[in-house]
């Protein structure tokens, strides 16, 4: 397919409208859906990876070049339109327009028009609770046109800062995640107790230098007219990008990647300032490390004169750019040792780190062998675990009057999320004492559902027995789980619906990504085998993508970072399909939309014949439109 037929089936469809009226409506429909999605990506795949190279190869001129022809493409245009009305978290929040979600007519016009404007429309601002506090933070949510022009400019932009990036930023870019920065400082202090920086850069785009910015960019004059607007217009929020396990930030699509170019520089200032002191450069540039996640980094090394030089330095260097750092939440201290009455360890990320002094038996060695005295243990920070607890709190309190089926089915995706964000570091201890206020908390939210039970009545009634096997096919131990009885008569046994433990989830050790690795560098073999194992995926999304080896099973393509994944039963659920391995495959959102409605098709066309042969055999009306009702419903159902 040729941007060429595209153009003039866009040019067709305008011309039948005008004719058709409420018919083109359906014509539409099909045309999105038929769009050959697996070509349009392969081609903006391509020209990325041209940008991603050209810019390593310094060639400025061949970069932006490729950059203009990238926002002509017609498919770029339809996979930023994509991108944020059917792949985005976001897809469903309401900009300033009032638009909340596009039909396929609409997503179409929308591509036929997307260029860089140079203007940015004013946002919508809606506040968004903070986790654990009274305070709300606003939330800047752009009009759909100018969300689908920041994803257009962000497939641009990417691919060529991705080849600049410093190898510890780890924030909000393809490929890396939250556990990747975990590793890299567990590296950096699992040999040699250090003092920490441990600090945070403050409202980041409210104070930043548009100017500087800009200048840094370096880039074609649309782009560089585009972007001015919308730091002007306040489009590019700080607030939606706070580093969170749900997945992608809302609201701003390419805000968090130019805050990742506005900070881009401070690991290498910081390693040649290394290279300035006494002794061996490369020694200096490796005795200290910078490792950054978006607004938030930490400075590591063994002396404290050093860290708090650094601390000056990375002010005046952040000065130039017209931003700071954040005094409040800024510390220095040790990782082995409390000084000045401050407590040893820190937080980043939602885990604490730190390290403790242990004795020669159980004492980690260095690579020569040498006992070292002390194990770096990171676990989910108390922050952390008082606001997932206060989640779940504040879930049971609001349902009182609810089903236990409806409640199981809420706080399971809650736990499920938790779990996978920290399974990756010494979370075992914290999961079962989670578990335990969970259960005390179930008792008295039972008690207060009956108050004039027994303790036996409600303990009956609500804990069950279960046997279940996890998805390893392992023997859990048989415990009392909080679940909804099973169809057996008097059975101990669970039923369909179990509340998950924590300590269900097993502990597995993340892979750090390598070096200054990007997936633009073309290599799917690693990518695609490293996704299989990858945090913050569930167990059985990951088996799935190691056994399709990072296929979509539909479309034959990679999965990339920013694609949204889901998990398909390959016969539906609806026509008798099981909840298997064998049965499940994993796919792409959209080629999964496209599935379900080829099953309901089919489902509907079977429908039809049945219901023909009915009529023929007993000339009943009645009943079977009935019949046909009901089922849609089921259908569509399945394909939520
Ligand atoms: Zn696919």
């Amino acid at each position: 397919m040729n941007s060429l037929k595209y153009k003039f089936d866009a040019r067709t469809k305008t011309f039948l409208m005008l004719w058709l009226g409420f018919g083109f409506n359906l014509m539409a429909e099909t045309e999105w859906s038929q769009i050959d999605w697996r070509e349009v990506e392969l081609r903006v795949f391509k020209l990325q990876k041209r940008i991603y190279r050209a810019s390593q190869s310094g060639d400025v001129a061949k970069v932006h070049k490729l950059q203009r022809l990238l926002l002509r493409s017609w498919c770029a245009k339809l996979l930023a339109v994509r991108r944020i009305s059917q792949d985005n978290q976001g897809k469903n929040t309401t900009g300033i327009d009032g638009v909340k979600s596009l039909s396929p007519k609409q997503r179409l016009s929308l591509a036929e028009s997307l260029t860089l404007t140079g203007k940015g429309e004013s946002l919508r601002r809606v506040w968004i609770p903070k986790p654990g506090r009274k305070e709300k933070r606003g939330l800047g949510i752009p009009v759909m046109e100018d969300r689908a022009r920041q994803a257009l400019l962000k497939l641009a932009l990417e691919p060529e800062w991705e080849a600049k990036f410093e190898p510890n930023s780890y924030g909000f870019r393809p490929g890396r995640s939250c556990h990747d920065a975990e590793q890299a400082i567990f590296n950096a202090i699992r040999y040699k107790p250090k003092w920490v920086l441990d600090a945070d850069i403050s409202k980041c785009f409210d104070r930043i230098n548009h100017d500087v910015l800009l200048q840094k960019l370096n880039t074609i004059p649309t782009i560089a007219r585009q972007i001015r607007a919308w730091l002007k217009s306040g489009v590019l929020d700080r607030g939606d990008w706070m580093p969170t396990n749900e997945g992608t930030p809302q609201g701003g699509v390419i805000s968090p990647l130019l805050a990742n170019i506005a900070l881009h520089g401070l690991e290498d200032y910081i390693k040649q300032w290394a290279e300035t002191w006494k002794g061996g450069k490369q020694a200096n540039r490796i005795s200290i490390s910078l490792i950054r996640y978006a607004d938030d980094f930490v400075v590591l090394h063994k002396d404290k004169s050093i860290i708090q030089q650094a601390k000056t330095l990375i002010e005046q260097w952040l000065h130039g750019s017209g931003l700071e750092i954040s005094e409040s939440k800024t510390r220095i201290c040790h990782t082995l040792y409390d000084s000045e009455e401050k407590k040893a360890g820190f937080d980043f990320l939602g885990w604490n780190i730190r390290q403790y002094e242990i004795g020669k038996n159980h004492s980690g060695k260095n690579t020569h062998g040498k006992l070292l005295g002390f194990k770096t243990i990171i676990k989910p920070s108390d922050k952390s675990v008082k606001t997932h607890y206060e989640k779940i709190v504040s879930v049971l309190d609001s349902m009182k009057g609810k089903s236990q089926e409806v409640i199981i089915d809420k706080l399971n995706p809650i736990i499920v999320g938790w779990c996978n964000y920290h399974k990756t570091v010494c979370s075992k201890e914290t999961f079962s004492h989670i578990d335990n206020l969970v259960w005390n908390k179930l008792r008295r939210w039972i008690k207060s559902r009956h108050p004039n039970k027994t303790l036996k009545w409600c303990t009956e009634r609500y804990f069950h027995l279960t046997k279940e096997k996890n998805l390893d096919g392992e023997d859990r131990d048989t415990k009392w789980v909080f679940s909804t009885p099973s169809n057996i008569p008097n059975s101990p046994v669970a039923g369909t619906h179990e509340l998950r433990k924590h300590a269900w989830t097993p502990i597995e050790r993340h892979i750090k990504i390598e070096g200054s690795r990007s997936p633009y560098d073309g290599d799917w073999w690693y990518w695609s085998k490293r996704r299989g194992e990858y945090p913050g995926v569930s167990k059985r999304v990951a088996t799935l993508m190691k056994r399709q080896k990072g296929k979509c099973t539909r479309c034959g393509l990679y999965f990339k970072d920013e694609d949204v994944v889901e998990v398909d039963h390959i016969v539906p659920k609806a026509e008798g399909g099981k909840d298997h391995y064998k049965n499940l495959q994993l796919l792409h959102r959209h080629c999964h939309h496209q599935k379900t409605a080829e099953d309901r098709q089919r489902q509907m066309d079977n429908k039809g014949q049945k219901k023909a042969q009915n009529k023929t055999k007993k000339g009943r009306k009645s009943e079977t439109g009935q019949g046909s009702a009901v089922n849609k419903r089921v259908v569509w159902r399945g394909a939520v």
